[in-house]
């Protein structure tokens, strides 16, 4: 489907997808399509994971933000190609779930948090690539910005739920930026601030896949 770059492609081909998607879904696991996981949130559709790997042009020098764990599905794509790999998600019972897979696996490069990544992870800055996997309203955070080091690619998705377009940023200097258009895609939006628990119904939890 045009993503050329060899490393995405053998990440992709190298990680079961299906650990990663409640049973129920399992006989979806390998189409190309996004799929439920839980509290509303979506495991994103493979192709748009090898598209944003790609648009990262990552090395094995690369230390890389993730902004939206979710299933860990794509975590383990860019772990499997860059250095070392920092991810935060906003609901813990995601993120407890996709550390397991990342233990099951033993991708030992992803250190992993529940928190707001809207604010990036200020003791891990800066990173040579961010990536952020739900759809920021008009532009990314400025936190984000800040934290991405002169020279780097951040990738994200940009617009509300009908109209999204997947951008990518360079950063020139301490505040200019190129921008490309990628394509237009649909993600989950990126929400600020963490779920109290209360929040979680239990009927609402995620099941284990
Ligand atoms: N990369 C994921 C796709 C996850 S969907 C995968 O491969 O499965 C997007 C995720 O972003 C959701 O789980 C959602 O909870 C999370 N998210 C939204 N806003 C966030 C924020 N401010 N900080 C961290 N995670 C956020």
């Amino acid at each position: 489907m045009g993503v050329q770059d060899t490393s995405v492609l053998s990440a992709i081909e190298t990680t079961p997808r299906e650990i990663f998607i409640p049973e129920a879904l399992h006989d979806k696991a390998y189409e190309d399509m996004a799929l439920p996981i839980g509290l509303g949130q979506t495991i994103s559709q493979p192709f748009v994971v090898a598209v944003m790997s790609e648009a990262l042009k990552l090395n094995d020098r690369d230390k890389v933000l993730e902004v939206g764990t979710g299933s860990g599905y794509q975590a383990v794509i860019l772990a499997k190609i860059c250095r070392r790999l920092y991810t935060i998600e906003r609901h813990k019972p995601l993120l407890d779930i996709a550390q397991q897979h990342f233990n099951d696996l033993k991708i030992n490069n992803i250190t992993a948090m529940a928190a707001d990544g809207m604010k990036g992870w200020t003791q891990q800055k800066p990173f040579d690539k961010i990536i952020v996997t739900a759809a920021a309203f008009e532009r990314p955070p400025d936190a984000l910005f800040e934290q991405l080091k002169i020279g780097g690619i951040m990738i994200v998705p940009v617009g509300d739920r009908v109209n999204q377009v997947l951008k990518r940023y360079e950063k020139l200097d301490e505040d200019t930026y190129s921008i490309t258009d990628i394509l237009p895609v649909k993600f989950v939006p990126l929400l600020p601030d963490v779920p109290s628990a209360s929040e979680y119904a239990p009927n609402e939890l995620p099941v284990n896949a």
